[in-house]
Parts: C-alpha cells; sequence; structure tokens
C-alpha cells in the first residue's frame, strides 16, 4: 500500500469519466482502468464518438471540411462557430491538487478534464460538449466541473455558459453558470472524489451488480451475465 509521501507525489488522478465509471461498478473499472486485466472494448457507438469528436476537432483547429457521414452538421457548427470570442477546441487541462495547472501527463496531474470547444469573450465563455449518446441525468456535472476549472484558470471570466450538442436528438442545451456557483460545485464533487480516492488507497473495489453485468467484459465476475 502506498504511504502518505507516496501519495502526496502521485495523488490520485481522476476525470469525470474515471470517476462516473467508479462509481458505476468499481470492480469493472478497476479491471479496465486500474489492473488492466480485461481489454478496454470500445463499442461501436464509443469509435463513432472518437470520429465526431475528432472530425469537430479539426474543424474548429483547422478549418477542416467535415467527412460526408457528418457534413450535415456544418450549419450547426457555422452558427456555433459564429460567436464572439476566442474558439479553443478540444483542449486538455490539468491541475494539481493545489488547483494549480500542469502537464496533461504529467505525475503531478490530479483532476484531468478535456474540453471539446470553448469560446472565450471577455468576461464571458460559452463551454460546448459533443455527445453522441443519449442524454443522461448526470450530465450537466461534467460540464459544470469544465466551467469551475475555467474560472479557476481565466480569473477574468465570471459567467460560462454550458451547452450540450446532442447529435442522437440533435438538441443544443443551454445553461449559465456563475463564478459565484463554482465553491458550490467543488463542495458537491470532491466528497465523490474522496470516496473514489478511498477505494484507490484501500485497493477496495467491491462489485456493483446492474444492467452493465450484460455487457460487463470481467467473465470472472459472480454477477457476469451473457448478453
Ligand atoms: S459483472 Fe457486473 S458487478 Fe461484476 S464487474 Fe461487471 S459490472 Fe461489476
Amino acid at each position: 500500500m502506498e504511504n502518505a509521501n507516496e501519495r502526496n507525489k502521485n495523488p490520485v488522478a481522476w476525470s469525470y469519466s474515471r470517476l462516473s465509471s467508479y462509481e458505476l461498478c468499481p470492480k469493472k473499472y478497476h479491471a479496465e482502468s486500474v489492473a488492466k486485466s480485461v481489454p478496454f472494448v470500445k463499442n461501436e457507438q464509443a469509435l463513432y464518438g472518437e470520429q465526431v469528436h475528432k472530425a469537430f476537432e479539426d474543424y474548429f483547429k483547422k478549418a477542416k471540411p467535415l467527412p460526408l457521414n457528418l457534413k450535415h452538421w456544418t450549419p450547426t457548427l457555422e452558427l456555433i462557430g459564429s460567436a464572439p470570442g476566442e474558439q479553443i477546441a478540444e483542449t486538455k487541462i490539468a491541475l494539481s491538487v493545489n488547483y494549480e495547472p500542469v502537464e496533461y501527463y504529467s505525475k503531478d496531474a490530479w483532476l484531468r478534464v478535456i474540453s471539446d470547444l470553448t469560446i472565450v469573450n471577455k468576461s464571458k465563455a460559452w463551454c460546448v460538449d459533443w455527445k453522441t449518446g443519449k442524454p443522461r441525468n448526470d450530465d450537466g456535472t461534467q460540464l459544470k466541473l469544465n466551467a469551475a476549472v475555467t474560472f479557476l484558470l481565466d480569473p477574468d471570466i465570471t459567467e460560462i455558459t454550458l451547452s450540450y450538442l446532442y447529435l442522437q436528438t440533435k438538441s443544443l442545451t443551454a445553461t449559465k453558470m456563475n463564478v459565484n456557483e463554482a465553491p458550490e460545485f467543488w463542495a458537491s464533487i470532491l466528497p465523490r472524489v474522496w470516496v473514489y480516492t478511498k477505494a484507490h488507497e484501500d485497493r477496495h473495489f467491491p462489485p456493483r451488480p446492474g444492467w452493465i453485468c450484460r455487457f460487463c467484459p470481467v467473465k470472472s465476475c459472480e454477477f457476469w451475465e451473457r448478453k
């Protein structure tokens, strides 16, 4: 087990997706992302999501036209891109345990965030996230995390509009977050992060059976179900 000094040197890194995966089933998360004892299999939807993210990144970063199967999204991206401000696409951000920016892959990285698109216009910003899956109840947390990190990185920004572009439902959401709401957000997510951290420190990743068992690669688990 790690001692306190080792923990100080190498914090237990987290991201929204790692935290969500841990909460869904600690045992599955451990097998896929920590022990890597089972292959991390990307389903068709995940592969499509990667294609969309890359195509949209290239559209904003390199002005590259969208591929044929995504071309119908051009007017929507044109509309989003017409918003005033500096466009920052597909940015990898990492913070240390002291909430200071560090290199994304450094051992000091405690929190890792990837922002799909942020448009910064003086004291206001617009964070947009591309979603190829169905809308979920907890989706708002991911963008609020991006916003809370953006507030830390740029103290001039005081208000951020948070949007998901859902490709399946062809809808663009919009909620606002003020910088004064950031402390409340951190207070809501940090207890979840502490549970996740403690699990790593104690190496305790129990099974949490649920609907995911039918899609799980951990065949040795007592709750594993054949599809
Ligand atoms: S079979 Fe179910 S309980 Fe077991 S690891 Fe997989 S998701 Fe978790």
